[in-house]
């Protein structure tokens, strides 16, 4: 098992092993996070397979333990979904003092997050990132958010988790696709902290060694959080690839996954880089790296379309768009567009 603690202000640990479900009771009390009740909030495709052994593992471990289980799917990530869990919490006569465990992929974590975030004014929640894309992202950090109509994240609250138990044994039962959207965000970390992870990237072997990944990343990740916990500075460093990507993403009617759209992202925002002289940095090897983890590094959509999107992103700070590009492999900086220049940005991010 590896272990990292996050320093963050309240500080938490990340376990990460094959096969940690199974105590999650013991993990509880060696965090120093007992609680006499826990409400297990899962989704339909997760819970059947996992909720009833952690339920187990926390009863163990002098937990009584509900289980609560939600739709699955991001068109189920709403204010909706978010009352229905804090109505069970309330149902069941929830307090502050007991715990949410968030079992399941980003969209489960996102709301059990928010839940415990405002439930009472706040209680404690542990995550258990079940995909490698919660695992490698959006498990560590502490953003919680629901969507609405108008946008992805609308409403949600800053909540670090009290501990983060990710089963590197739930990977297996990703389907090939879900490893890729994992891969994107991985490829991410790598190109702006890590050359040496980046380099690994390049073919798909990183496969065999799913805890050394998830915990590398995890590392990664608290480097921008710490010190930055609300996204004010050098964490927008981790949208690298997300203004144009998010606009993909949403231009495709999330028919495109988050880590495809990414993907696309982060090839034309080097492109456009580069092609603007803002970067020194070839997209190739990220073409390459991409592609050999099955995604993809272009699309249909126009400059105009994909601006028009982009507009509409929440990341965007009055007449100026704030872009990571890099400086070299592995080592990254924040720039400022011109909102006036975004158009020719984004177009020069198209072709080949
Ligand atoms: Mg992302």
């Amino acid at each position: 098992m590896k272990e990292l603690l996050i320093n963050t202000d309240e500080p938490y640990r990340v376990l990460v092993g094959r096969g940690l479900l199974r105590d999650m009771g013991q993990w509880l009390r060696a965090a120093g996070a007992p609680a006499a009740r826990a409400l297990i909030v899962t989704d339909t495709h997760v819970g059947p397979l996992y909720a009833q052994t952690v339920a187990d593992a926390l009863s163990a471990g002098d937990c009584a333990a509900d289980i609560f289980t939600v739709p699955a799917g991001e068109e189920y990530k709403t204010p909706e979904t978010l009352i229905s869990i804090c109505r069970e919490l309330a149902r069941l006569e929830y307090t502050r003092r007991d715990l949410v465990v968030a079992l399941g992929g980003g969209v489960v974590g996102d709301m059990a997050g928010f839940a415990s975030a405002v439930y009472q004014r706040g209680m404690r929640f542990v995550q258990c990132p079940t995909t490698l894309l919660s695992a490698v992202d959006a498990s560590v950090g502490g953003k919680t958010a629901v969507d609405l109509p108008e946008g992805k994240n609308m409403i949600g609250a800053f909540h670090q988790p009290s501990l983060v138990v990710c089963d590197t044994g739930t990977f297996a039962t990703l389907p090939p696709q879900r490893m890729s959207d994992g891969a994107a965000e991985i490829i991410k970390h790598a190109a702006i902290a890590d050359e040496a992870l980046f380099a690994q990237m390049r073919s798909e072997d990183w496969q065999r060694t799913p805890d050394d990944i998830v915990a590398r990343n995890v590392a990664i990740k608290r480097s921008f959080v710490i010190g930055d916990e609300r996204d004010q500075g050098k964490r927008q460093m981790l949208n690298f690839g997300h203004t144009i990507g998010h606009a993909v993403e949403a231009w495709s009617g999330y028919t495109l996954s988050h880590g495809q759209s990414v993907a696309i992202g982060m090839v034309m925002e080097m492109r456009a880089a580069r092609r603007l002289g803002l970067s020194g940095v070839h997209e190739a090897p990220m073409v390459e790296a991409l592609r050999a983890n099955h995604l993809p590094v272009s699309t249909e959509a126009t400059p105009e379309v994909l601006l028009r999107y982009a507009l509409h992103d929440k990341k965007r700070q009055q007449r100026q768009i704030s872009l990571t590009v890099l400086r070299e492999w592995g080592k990254a900086e924040l720039v400022s567009v011109e909102l006036d220049d975004f158009l020719r940005f984004i177009e020069a991010g198209g072709g080949a």
